[in-house]
């Protein structure tokens, strides 16, 4: 009595690795948590006073969201793109990832990923009957499409709808993407769809960050939420930013939200208004220096004729890739990895990677955010010592990680 697009589907792998590691840990073996990817730093203080004091909220709030909020969404995404966006252009819902799945469907259209992409989109196409094309993407292009690539798909028949996943900073390359122009001409040539998700959109580490949001905000639906600027990933907060020229699909969305959510928690929206009228700037400018200080050091500690990664530049990951491993898949590689050293990785076939690809997700989060935000030192540099101090877990795994490899 089960439809076997949902027979053939597994739990999703990042909550999967998440209850697993906690399990180990409760059964009291050592785990370095470099698995799941959740904001280690604490809610701002104000914001969780004003969930405080609106736990009273019983009511259903609208729809599409409380107004107040949609309206300080908008005020503080329009601040950042060259787009003028309203209230009515935003839709809140229960995190992003349930959005993306109405997006699914109601899309009636092939759906473009890169590989890597983050592991529930593929399911949520699958669940929506939509074909999913993927693309290769190099290293050398920080993993990211280029123009052609996505062209030549489009070209295999253009009469189709295409919806194309973009998420930069990257989910699991930590890579941002720099060709932002030239996808963007393809997008507007074919005029096809594109969900940006810019969940990690406040957590980069170099100058000039943009989306393709920037570049074709018509044809552009942007997807962003609290799980990580703001550390409140379990509060479940998220929200669509849909353009004018999307109002059908909007309303579409809404019929969706409807008849599935209803309308997300009222205090929680209460309190989402504060994340975005109070300044928070201090709280994002530490945020990214930690994370960036953490996300090098493993970095430079990892990185070898064995171990290939680039550089970090923003969110939460780095994709280890080995070299010279006896292991024939990159699942069976992070099942010896956990029972020899406890160290928890993700495998890089969850993230659209063929198997026999020795490549990884490692999140750098297994650290208490607060005490790092609360010790760090006002000065430019940072040094490794806030690390050894504040991550221990990561300087360890890291240590582990390594002589691991080097064993082999
Ligand atoms: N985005 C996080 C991750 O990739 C977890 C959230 C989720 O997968 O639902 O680890």
């Amino acid at each position: 009595m089960i439809k076997d697009i949902v027979k053939n589907l597994e739990v999703s792998s990042t909550l999967r690795i998440n209850e697993l590691s906690k399990e180990l840990e409760s059964k009291g073996k050592k785990v370095f948590k470099f698995g799941f990817g959740q904001s280690p730093f604490k809610i701002p203080e104000d914001v969780i006073d004003e969930l405080k004091n609106n736990a009273f909220k019983n009511k259903y709030l609208p729809m599409q969201g409380l107004p107040e909020l949609r309206e300080a969404v908008a005020n503080y995404i329009s601040n950042k793109k060259n787009y003028n966006y309203k209230a009515e252009n935003i839709l809140v819902g229960p995190g992003t990832k349930e959005l993306m799945f109405l997006l699914q469907m109601l899309f009636d259209g092939e759906v473009i990923l890169p590989t890597p992409s983050w592991v529930s989109y593929e399911p949520q196409a699958i669940l929506g009957r939509n074909k999913v094309h993927w693309i290769e993407t190099r290293r050398e292009n920080n993993w990211f499409p280029t123009s052609n690539d996505i062209e030549k798909i489009i070209l295999k028949n253009e009469k189709k709808n295409y919806l194309l996943l973009l998420n930069s900073p990257n989910n699991p390359s930590g890579q941002i993407c720099e060709n932002l122009d030239e996808i963007s001409k393809i997008i507007k040539k074919y005029n096809i769809l594109v969900l940006s998700d810019e969940i990690y959109s406040e957590l980069y580490f170099t100058k000039n960050y943009k989306s393709i949001s920037n570049y074709c905000p018509e044809n552009t639906i942007i997807s962003t939420g609290l799980s990580k600027w703001c550390g409140a990933g379990g509060w479940r907060l998220g929200y669509f930013i849909i353009p004018n020229e999307l109002t059908r699909l909007k309303n579409s969305l809404k019929v969706l939200a409807s008849e599935t959510f209803s309308s997300v928690s009222a205090p929680i929206q209460y309190a989402a208004i504060a994340a975005h009228q109070n300044d928070h700037t201090n709280y994002i400018n530490k945020s990214r220096k930690i994370l960036k200080l953490v996300g090098e050091y493993v970095y430079n500690n990892l990185k070898s004729n064995k171990i290939l990664i680039n550089k970090p530049q923003g969110g939460f990951y780095l994709m280890p890739e080995f070299l010279d491993m006896k292991y024939k898949s990159s699942q069976e590689m992070c099942s010896s990895l956990l029972t020899d050293t406890g160290v928890v990785l993700l495998p890089g076939s969850d993230f659209g990677f063929s198997k026999d690809k020795l490549i990884t997700r490692l999140s750098f989060t297994d650290f208490d955010g607060k005490e790092f935000m609360d010790n760090l030192p006002e000065k430019q540099n940072l040094d490794n010592s806030l690390v050894d101090k504040f991550a221990p877990k990561i300087v360890e795994g890291t240590k582990r990680l390594k002589a691991w490899v080097e064993s082999k």
